[in-house]
């Protein structure tokens, strides 16, 4: 197989991979969409924004959510995609034996320290969630817990910043839409809510 090919291959396989193992979720914004669309659309920003051509970024990208949300080892990841894959699958994945808040931390803490691979689909990610809160909030969710999670994403980001400007433009673009719109709200209500 030329090197075209073999990526080709790899990516259909990690759709189908990614597909499986999500077919039983649904995201959790409004509209309830497949989670299939989510991984699809992380490594569609690589890609056309971040113009991202290394394709293990990419198959990653699609891999990235299977391990810590689906009943996916690190041991399939590496038997079917290799150990890059699998590296840079397990960086961005948090480690759900540990409490909410703590695992929320970490992601601030750890971010400066992760590969570039694994930074940029670390912000298509959060570029995609952001997006989300914003345009199709979960239902559930009160306007604190929208406004907190745009500040604890903010926080991420700061810590992957290096890693390719156009994905970070892209990010600060979404995060102020979201922040004018919550903000609008805020003020709106007369709350005390912040920013
Ligand atoms: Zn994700």
């Amino acid at each position: 197989m030329t090197f075209e090919e073999q990526s080709i291959t790899s990516i259909i396989s990690a759709l189908k991979f990614s597909a499986d193992k999500h077919r039983n979720q649904r995201r959790k914004d409004s509209m309830a969409s497949p989670y299939i669309n989510h991984p699809i659309e992380v490594a569609e920003i690589l890609w056309n924004i971040g113009k991202v051509r290394d394709v293990n970024t990419i198959v990653a990208a699609i891999l990235h959510d299977t391990v810590e949300d689906t009943e996916t080892s690190p041991e399939e990841v590496k038997a079917l995609f290799g150990k890059e894959i699998k590296d840079l699958v397990m960086e961005v994945t948090d480690d759900k034996s540990l409490p909410k808040q703590e695992r929320k931390q970490l992601q601030i803490e750890h971010a400066p320290h992760k590969s570039i691979s694994a930074k940029q689909i670390k912000i298509s990610d959060k570029i995609c969630n952001v997006t989300d809160i914003t345009n199709h909030p979960p239902d559930n969710w009160t306007l604190q817990r929208k406004i907190d999670y745009l500040h604890w994403a903010e926080k991420v980001v700061e810590g992957l910043r290096g890693s390719n400007q156009d994905l970070e433009t892209m990010f600060d673009e979404a995060l102020k839409k979201g922040q004018d719109k919550y903000q609008a709200e805020s003020i709106h209500n007369g709350s005390s809510e912040t920013l």
